[in-house]
């Protein structure tokens, strides 16, 4: 039996409390997984705004209080807790002025970052050690996500490095998307509270003249992993994947690990979400037909045109995520029987683009732009296939999803979807999914003609949606290599840059 560790587990988004992408549902699942498995974890996330509305019970008072020193001024920290009883300690760092916004990255007004988003998340940072102090906490681990708090090793290995309160402590830093640097301007490098010397060219705080966040936890934290072991190797592979860092990745080869996301299937489950009005599994398949015509009356089709494929996208409407490509064979596509539905929201260029697809093909293609988690569900259950060409994926989850709910991923051979997505061989009936390599349109185009022929055998593709169903991608595997993960780190002095 695995050694019971006491785990501190730092994020800025989890669900169902915050959200904005894929971090946040490994953030709301990974914990209860740990905990599954003996581990004392506490997750402490920012309380946003909507964590004011009373949606979920918060303690009325703050259960701890302290300071926290920001560049050259001293804030103070409140920590409320969940008020329920839980398998998982949760708290919340309050602070009105930094995180009683409304978007947690973004101004909506302008559609910019928050211009504080440094400051905001060196007090992140700063609060999680402090509160560490102020309630007595010693955690073995502290696990910390992405740039938002990957300050807090770095920070331990340079203002605390004295620190006795620490000398238990080993860290491990989760990169779900390298691209995310956390980088700011050089004249910002005082609100980090470090000597001037701490900022000089190359060193760990210092990219290209800027300040950034991941560079400096990926130089000082003791262990490092990445969503999926195709991606761990990506990323040291070039600057392209590696966004420059690579460098520092292959230094670090040797704390560097892989392991995929799970997915809840509490949450992600057609058999009993609650958010579908018909449930199916796989002996029992009808719902998913009720579904698909829910769907294409959402999306104002034709509903005599259900026994057409209907293809679906949810995403975050990024370059990352391969719309090029969909754009360059638009043409092609929609000259084909099918109907495709996308849900989305991200950059003005691509909702335009949407917006003039659907125009040009209304019959066929309609584009929610918006965010709504309910419909994604109704998209994962109604929809026969799902399409994920992305340019890179350091894991995705939809693809995951999408297997669960017999929605047949067509995906691009990268990251964690050439871990998770097996290619179709149509003669044998195996596999989950159809696979194409080449970044090209014509590439994209040859996958959906290859799914598209296999949806018109109904035998062989009940076979390819059976062989996604059974597949289990449940958090139980992941969180035991976490685990092992952590027993690595507990086990190792801690590194020295
Ligand atoms: P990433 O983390 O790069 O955004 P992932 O596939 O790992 O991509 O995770 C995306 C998550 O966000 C999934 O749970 C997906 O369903 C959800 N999501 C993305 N865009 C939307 C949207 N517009 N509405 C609802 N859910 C969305």
């Amino acid at each position: 039996m695995a050694r019971r560790f006491r785990i501190l587990f730092a994020s800025p988004e989890v669900v169902p409390y915050a959200k904005t992408g894929g971090l946040a549902d490994v953030a709301g699942a990974l914990p209860y997984a740990l905990a599954e498995r003996g581990h004392d974890v506490c997750v402490m996330m920012p309380r946003y705004a909507a964590l004011y509305d009373g949606k979920h019970p918060l303690t009325a008072e703050p259960t701890s209080s302290f300071p926290v020193p920001v560049g050259s001024r001293v804030e103070t920290a409140e920590v409320y807790e969940l008020a329920e009883e839980k398998p998982v300690r949760f708290c919340f760092i309050a602070h009105e002025g930094y995180f009683h916004r409304p978007e947690l990255y973004r101004n909506p007004k302008t559609g910019k970052d928050w211009a504080d988003n440094d400051e905001r998340f060196v007090f992140f940072s700063r609060a999680i050690i402090e509160w560490c102090k102020a309630a007595d906490y010693r955690p073995d681990i502290i696990h910390v996500n992405d740039w938002q708090s990957a300050l807090v090793p770095a920070y331990l290995k340079t203002l605390y490095v004295d620190d006795s309160f620490f000398a238990g402590s080993r860290t491990v830093l989760t990169v779900h998307n390298l691209a995310y640097h956390g980088q700011f301007p050089a004249k910002r490098f005082a609100v980090l509270g470090l000597n001037k010397k701490c900022f000089a060219p190359l060193s760990p705080f210092e990219f290209y003249t800027k300040v950034n966040f991941l560079k400096a936890g990926l130089s000082y934290v003791d262990k490092i992993n990445t969503v999926s072991e195709t991606y761990a190797r990506e990323i040291q592979s070039g600057p392209e994947l590696g966004c420059g860092l690579d460098g520092i990745l292959r230094d670090r080869s040797q704390d560097l690990f892989g392991i995929v996301n799970g997915i809840d299937y509490q949450v992600w489950n057609p058999a009993v979400d609650p958010l579908l009005t018909a449930n199916y599994s796989p002996d029992e398949m009808a719902g998913k037909q009720k579904n698909k015509e829910q769907l294409i009356e959402a999306c104002g089709f034709d509903p005599a045109m259900k026994i057409l494929p209907l293809i679906g996208v949810i995403s975050r409407l990024d370059s990352q995520k391969g719309f090029d490509l969909i754009e360059e064979v638009a043409e092609k596509l929609f000259s084909r029987k099918l109907l495709f539905v996308l849900l989305g929201t991200g950059a003005k260029n691509y909702h335009l683009l949407f917006e003039k697809m659907q125009k040009k093909y209304p019959q066929t293609f309609h584009a929610f732009l918006t965010f709504d988690n309910r419909l994604a569900h109704l998209i994962e259950a109604g929809a026969d296939m799902f399409l994920m060409p992305s340019r890179y994926e350091p894991c995705g989850l939809n693809q995951l999803y999408s297997l669960k709910y017999g929605t047949v991923p067509i995906v691009r051979r990268t990251g964690g979807l050439a871990d998770t997505v097996e290619d179709v061989d149509l003669p044998r009936e195996t596999g989950t999914g159809f696979v194409f390599d080449d970044y090209t349109g014509k590439a994209l185009l040859a996958a959906v003609d290859r799914a598209l022929a296999a949806f018109a055998l109904p035998k062989s593709w009940a076979r390819i949606v059976a062989n996604g169903m059974s597949r289990d991608f449940s958090w139980a595997a992941s969180a035991a290599k976490y685990e092992r993960l952590y027993d690595a780190a507990a086990t190792s002095p801690p590194f020295t840059p």
